[in-house]
């Protein structure tokens, strides 16, 4: 396809692996604070009128909240989280973004379990869709079954989740370009996560979609197919250097709903120093981690170190 650029050529191959605001209340200014006098009647005035007041702010501010809820249902919450972007985010805290151009729109990951999920996607964006898969994990590809052609890199396909799919897979490579028109969504390869993870570089709004490639506050890297910490100390080099060249500042990770924020430069930087004494065999500090719920592709003794806002869960008998 014309709007997608691509350095290499794959076939086209079909697959079946599958707050509210609180009012400043000084602490122990109650009524009693106040004797029944001409003063205090002033004071009530004064309290209605400041009620009246909050009141009106507290609504205002509740409808602009709401102006950028695009969409809710049951099972996820659509909501615009700056020009041509909305994060979707599911009840059982996964994510996805819609991005959209002046001439294409971009659908990145699909969530794990959402009805009738690209007749949502159709009613934020009415322009010509391409959905990319970060990579083939059940919580980021649960959903391709709502759409024809679905992008992913080939090295995911050796992560077996048996995600149910009767489409055709488009095979992504490193420094592809998804052509939005008025904004490039470039392609990086990210191993570590899994062996084909991948992040999506918005220079429009100095922003990267990063999944689970660094996680989200924690990477997980105590999956199968095993990757080495060497190879996702690499990714996290190059990470920090794509960010400081290309003055990306914002990444948006794989898992919004725990973090309601973009994470930035610091955290890679604490990652890569992290992923590097692993990679060089200094485990110390590391704990024994404790899966919160069974899958058959996570190794047999996870463990879990820390780096400021850092974490890292990976094979403690099997690290590179
Ligand atoms: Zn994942």
């Amino acid at each position: 396809m014309e709007q997608f650029k691509k350095r290499n050529t794959y076939k086209n191959k079909q697959s079946s692996m599958g707050r509210p605001v609180e009012g400043y209340v000084k602490k122990g200014m109650t009524d009693s604070h106040f004797e029944r006098s001409e003063e205090s009647a002033a004071f009530g005035q004064f309290r209605s009128f400041a009620s009246i007041l909050a009141g009106t702010l507290l609504m205002l501010l509740g409808n602009a909240l709401a102006a950028q809820e695009a969409f809710k249902n049951s099972e996820l919450t659509v909501t615009k989280l700056e020009k041509g972007v909305w994060v979707v985010e599911t009840v059982d805290m996964t994510t996805m973004y819609i991005v959209e151009g002046t001439k294409r729109s971009l659908l990145i990951d699909t969530g794990t379990k959402c009805d009738s999920l690209d007749k949502i996607v159709r009613s934020i964006t009415s322009k010509p869709l391409d959905v990319v898969v970060t990579h083939n994990h059940i919580d980021h590809a649960g959903n391709i079954r709502y759409f024809d052609t679905v992008y992913m890199h080939p090295a995911d396909s050796t992560v077996r989740m048996g995600i149910e799919f009767h489409g055709v897979y488009r095979w992504l490579a490193d420094g592809d370009v998804f052509d939005l028109g008025d904004r490039k969504i470039e392609i990086y390869l990210m191993p570590g996560h899994t062996p084909g993870s991948v992040v999506l570089i918005d220079k429009a709004i100095d922003a990267c979609y990063s999944s689970d490639a660094f996680g989200s506050g924690q990477v997980w890297l105590q999956l199968l197919p095993h990757v080495s910490m060497k190879t996702y100390y690499e990714s996290c080099v190059r990470m920090e250097k794509i960010m400081r060249e290309q003055n990306i500042t914002k990444i948006y990770c794989g898992h919004y709903p725990y973090l309601k924020r973009a994470l930035g430069l610091n955290y890679i930087i604490e990652m890569r120093d992290l992923a590097k004494r692993l990679s060089e065999g200094d485990v110390s500090g590391s704990q024994p981690y404790r899966m919160p719920f069974k899958t058959d592709i996570a190794c047999d003794k996870p463990a879990m170190a820390i780096n400021g806002s850092a974490m890292i869960v990976y094979d403690s008998e099997n690290i590179n």
